[in-house]
């Protein structure tokens, strides 16, 4: 356990800055704080303040945090998800973010019905410039849907969409890309999940990034850096 008392004079001050963030989100905008590579006492310090939702990218390291830290708080997993890491989270994760194909969502639909769940998840787009294996082209995404093979998961269910922009300190091509990203949603809202209330998320912005990105759309940031500092590895 964490001793608050003797780390708390020298911690990073992670309530000032979440309550800086928190103070620049207009309303309707969530925050996730990703919390990966900081130590519980940074967590207990956000949940002081009232935060729920952390974010975590590493299962054993969401394992170890969720067995310690209080029952309350809603994690998102929003790294890259290995097929066979599924049956660890599916029992206790609120959001599986970053969910890039029919496979995967394949799986989650399957543990979540053994834990006789049903699984929020967003489809991660690819949309920036940098080489990555991860998330769906948008061609890709839209072959996904049409396929239809989804509509039978019944454990599973699609909230929205989830993206990472370029790594750049163009702010045009950064806001070109949550604009397309926005497109994408609607066109996918609009041509499956009309009738679905619960597809409403998009999933965009990051430290660097999250005032642009809430003002093109964003519903829900993830914000590790700055109110956590930066991660020792
Ligand atoms: C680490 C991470 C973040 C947070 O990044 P910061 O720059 O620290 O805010 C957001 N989204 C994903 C997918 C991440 O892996």
């Amino acid at each position: 356990m964490t001793n608050r008392n003797s780390s708390s004079s020298n911690m990073y001050d992670v309530k000032g800055h979440l309550q800086t963030v928190l103070d620049s989100l207009p309303a309707g905008v969530r925050l996730v704080a990703i919390s990966k590579y900081h130590p519980n006492e940074y967590i207990e310090a956000a949940y002081e303040l009232g935060q729920r939702i952390f974010g975590e990218s590493h299962e054993q390291e969401l394992r170890g945090k969720h067995e310690a830290l209080p029952k309350d708080i809603q994690w998102h997993f929003i790294g890259h998800l290995q097929t066979n890491k599924v049956k660890y989270i599916a029992p206790y994760v609120t959001m599986i973010e970053a969910v890039d194909s029919l496979k995967l969502l394949k799986e989650i639909d399957k543990q979540a019905a053994r834990c006789g769940r049903v699984i929020d998840v967003l489809l991660e787009l690819h949309i920036a410039e940098e080489e990555t294996k991860y998330g769906l082209a948008p061609d890709a995404l839209r072959q996904l849907l049409a396929g239809g093979e989804w509509r039978q998961l019944q454990h599973v269910r699609i909230c929205g969409l989830m993206m990472m922009a370029s790594y750049v300190d163009d702010e045009a091509q950064i806001r070109a890309e949550f604009q397309l990203a926005h497109s994408l949603f609607d066109e996918v809202k609009q041509q499956y999940f009309a009738d679905a209330d619960y597809f409403c998320e998009r999933s965009w912005g990051m430290s660097h990034d999250y005032l642009i990105a809430v003002q093109e759309g964003s519903t829900m940031v993830r914000i590790g850096t700055t109110i956590f500092g930066p991660r020792v590895y």
